[in-house]
């Protein structure tokens, strides 16, 4: 079966005492895998509010780089996510292809230095407003898969499809488009891992909120949420773990 996420994106938000707070604010759920992505600097405080809340929520970074270490003036690697205690890295955020250049190569390379190091990457597709209007978010989407997942063999990852007409906009996919969209992935990648594609996680990002998030949650290929806006404020976050 395949595993459900409510997955937070905090973005350049929060600071530290408000990161304390939240960790105490959230409940967490045994039905569906809760993961938090802070801003880097905040992950290790956010680690040890979890342990001292002990509850079952997970930690991930917001991008990492591609190399084991070196001269590379402020980033991050795989092995210091990890030693903060990261379990996930979303990796091709849509925010981090248009302002910090990164396009499908890079995050290949990405993709498969957090396997390698035992990161779960949350890989991040999506079309335009543009595509979209034109018809070709179907082809979008199968050429960001096939170039962020080129040559990678393990299907430890997570897909996030994050239409980018949708995320920040309050313009959310209805729940049978992104199912619809979903369920295309899902072919792309049976097209590639076979059928190991039917237990890889997809989840919807983009304006995702506790009113809605019940109806992503019916659909037979949308496995949880990435959250923006809506995973800031712990109670309306907790709105979003109780539905899945
Ligand atoms: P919003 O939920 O704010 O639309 O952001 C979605 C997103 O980009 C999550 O990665």
């Amino acid at each position: 079966d395949r595993q459900t996420y409510v997955i937070a994106n905090w973005k350049m938000n929060k600071t530290l005492a408000e990161t304390a707070e939240f960790f105490q604010e959230i409940n967490s759920s045994n039905d569906v895998t809760v993961v938090v992505c802070p801003p880097a600097q905040l992950l290790y405080p956010a680690h040890l509010f979890i342990k001292q809340s002990g509850k079952p929520v997970h930690l991930g970074g917001q991008n990492v780089h591609w190399a084991d270490k070196g001269a590379y003036t402020g980033e991050t690697s795989t092995a210091m996510l990890k030693d903060v205690g990261c379990e996930y890295v979303i990796i091709g955020h849509s925010e981090r292809r248009q302002y910090a250049s990164e396009d499908d190569s890079l995050v290949n390379m990405k993709v498969k230095q957090s396997l390698m190091a035992g990161l779960t990457p949350i890989i991040c597709i999506g079309e335009t407003l543009e595509q979209k209007n034109s018809l070709q978010t179907e082809e979008v989407l199968a050429s960001q898969l096939f170039g962020a997942l080129n040559k990678i063999d393990s299907s430890h990852f997570i897909i996030a499809y994050e239409p980018i007409w949708a995320i920040g906009t309050g313009q959310s996919a209805t729940a049978e488009l992104a199912q619809q969209t979903h369920a295309y992935i899902r072919s792309v990648l049976k097209q590639m891992f076979g059928e190991k594609a039917e237990s890889i996680s997809i989840l919807y990002g983009g304006s995702a909120n506790q009113s809605n998030a019940a109806e992503y949650s019916k659909m037979p290929d949308i496995e949880g949420v990435l959250v923006g806006g809506a995973s800031l404020k712990a109670k309306s976050f907790d709105g979003m773990i109780k539905v899945f």
